[in-house]
Parts: structure tokens; C-alpha cells; sequence
């Protein structure tokens, strides 16, 4: 859009708040990852040994508890 424009400099002061929206934009697709842990020893030294979807089963390093985790979709 406007590609002529911008290549004249006319649109200068345009330029960067489009670049800073975009950053915006990048932000909002961060995830944040949240490591299992024990619901027995709090540790994170967890090991998946089996699926049964939507169930994941998992095993403490730690203190050999088996607990299940169900995948919730969104
Ligand atoms: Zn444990």
C-alpha cells in the first residue's frame, strides 16, 4: 500500500509506528511454557511414559509417583 509514497520519503513519520505495531503483534504470539511437576515432590524430573489421548501418563524421577495429565485443547 502506498509503496511510491514511502519510496519519496513522504510517508517517513508513517514508517515507524507501523513497525512498532508489528512488534506488538510478535509479543502477542509468546507462549509461556509451564514445566510439569510432581504433584507428590514438586519436582520437575518428570518423565511421560504413555499416552492415551487426551491422557498423558507421567512418572516422577524423583519419587517414582505415576500421575496422569489430561491435554486440554485451547
Ligand atoms: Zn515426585
Amino acid at each position: 500500500m502506498a509503496e511510491w509514497i514511502n519510496k519519496k520519503g513522504w510517508l517517513d513519520g508513517y514508517v515507524k509506528p507501523v513497525k512498532a505495531k508489528e512488534e506488538v503483534t510478535r509479543k502477542s504470539n509468546v507462549m509461556i511454557h509451564v514445566p510439569l511437576k510432581c504433584p507428590e515432590c514438586r519436582s520437575r524430573s518428570v518423565r511421560c511414559y504413555g499416552a492415551d489421548k487426551p491422557i498423558l501418563y507421567y512418572k516422577c524421577v524423583d519419587c517414582e509417583l505415576k500421575f496422569k495429565v489430561i491435554e486440554k485443547d485451547g
